[in-house]
């Protein structure tokens, strides 16, 4: 197999980078600063790590943006997709049904908490938030409670990119400056200690506001959304236990569905499969996508209960259809690498089998809380934030504009390891198959990072 892929033969690594340049526009990147860090082409990948143009390999920290789960080209899930390409890459799920989405239906149905049994798919993090607040506004109308048409949210909250999702998200950085085309939404306090400023402890304070707001306003509240456990793009912040029961307690007492998204925590990230396990909620809709496919296609679903399904049901006429779907709904290639993915869970008993590796970071991490410009370290399972601060006693930040976060990552490249910032929290989000080794290279490249840029750089 010495035979060079077309892009090494037609294309060298400069005049790659070159019409990169010029024609691809990346997402959440500042376009104008991007040349400037040497952005790196990757090419190919085997097992935990991802290999660029020049042949560099890099642990991949972050398990390519969170989908990764047991590791790139896993040989059962590149079968599966090839065994379906030889049946149909895709056939439309709107008057139609497939095989694989059938299957996995089930799959889904089986793994999740018991209660629900609705899969309705879509194709990415963003969609299934939008269907579950769309299917929970119109689920209340179609049970005559049409007051009953406004959603809270966490205030740190993210749960995607389209508008639906940017409306509930509270992410000032990413979302604020899209207000004007949003709806409005209720706040909950973020529930999370380090930077708890509400009245009494934090788990208390929280809940006592969101008491306090069902009052009020849960006549109006169709669905609270939440991310469980932690909430990721806010910097992966752990939520206190036991907030997750209690605020799904509330939300049952004043009749308001409840909304998890476990779009960053599905698939085994948190320790467990989903993260609700942990705190025994049965949410009304969970959503998941990112580590569906164990990171090789986007896929999504929205799983909901026969309650909110039955509401939808009725004569043509009455039109109590859910009038939603996306064209690549239910992919059949997706649902294959999806239902290999589930298999290897069971398989290879990856919850079991990655125990001894979050000890292992838990051990490394206890080091690393110890650096000067380290302000907290937070992990739940796999998934890992450390928040780097100018100074620990009174938690002062880095400016924003200094790129700390950022410059750590870069300087982590150079001793192996792939991470990616999320403002001044450095995340490790690895690969479920990360090894007891790559577990060690990780947190020593991180540790060398940060002392090279907090201390000094
Ligand atoms: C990534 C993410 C999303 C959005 O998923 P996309 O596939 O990028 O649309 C939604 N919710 C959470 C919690 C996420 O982490």
């Amino acid at each position: 197999m010495a035979a060079p892929t077309p892009t090494q033969a037609e294309m060298s690594p400069d005049a790659l980078l070159d019409l990169d340049r010029r024609h691809v526009w990346h997402p959440f990147t500042q376009m104008q600063v991007w040349p400037d860090d040497e952005p790196l082409i990757i090419e190919r990948a085997e097992g935990n790590w991802l290999i660029d143009v020049h042949g560099r390999r890099f642990l991949d920290g972050v398990s390519s943006l969170w989908v990764t789960v047991h590791g790139h080209r896993r040989k059962e899930i590149d079968e599966a997709i090839r065994a379906q390409l030889d049946r149909v890459a895709h056939s439309t799920l709107l008057g139609l049904a497939n095989v694989p989405s059938i299957l996995l239906a089930k799959e889904l149905v089986d793994l999740v908490p018991d209660g629900l049994t609705r899969v309705f798919y879509s194709d990415s993090g963003s969609t299934s938030v939008e269907v579950a607040l769309k299917m929970s506004y119109q689920y209340w109308l179609q049970r005559g409670r049409p007051e009953k048409a406004r959603f809270a949210a966490l205030g740190e909250a993210y749960h995607g990119d389209t508008l639906g999702s940017v409306s509930v998200g509270g992410v000032d950085l990413f979302h604020s400056k899209f207000r004007g085309l949003l709806f409005p939404v209720e706040r909950l306090p973020t529930p999370h200690a380090y930077r708890w400023t509400g009245d009494g402890d934090c788990l208390e304070g929280s809940l006592a506001a969101a008491e306090k707001l069902f009052q009020e306003k849960g006549r109006e509240l169709a669905a609270v959304i939440v991310e469980p456990l932690v909430q990721g793009a806010a910097g992966m912040l752990v939520q206190p236990s036991g907030y997750l029961r209690r605020l799904s307690e509330l939300c049952r007492k004043h009749e308001i569905l409840l909304i998890c998204d476990e779009v960053a925590t599905g698939f085994g990230r948190t320790g467990t499969m989903f993260a609700v396990e942990q705190e025994g909620v049965r949410p009304d809709f969970l959503c998941v996508a990112k580590g569906l496919t164990g990171g090789y296609l986007p896929l999504a679903a929205t799983i909901t209960t026969d309650e909110v399904y039955s509401a939808f049901l009725g004569t043509v006429a009455e039109e109590r259809t859910f009038f939603h779907g996306h064209t690549y709904t239910g992919n059949p290639l997706a649902c294959a690498a999806a239902l290999a993915n589930l298999e290897i869970f069971r398989r290879e008993k990856t919850l079991d089998r990655m125990r001894p590796i979050i000890e292992r970071l838990a051990t490394h991490l206890a080091e690393i809380a110890r650096l000067e410009h380290v302000g907290e370290v937070r992990q739940r399972g796999m998934m890992i934030g450390i928040e780097l601060v100018h100074d620990r006693a009174t938690k002062a930040e880095f400016p924003y504009g200094d790129r700390v976060g950022h410059r750590v990552c870069l300087a982590a490249r150079k001793h192996g390891v792939l991470l990616r910032p999320l403002g001044n929290v450095i995340v490790l989000m690895p690969p479920l198959s990360l090894t007891a080794d790559e577990a060690d290279l990780l947190a020593s490249a991180l540790r060398k990072a940060i002392v090279e840029v907090t201390e000094t750089g």
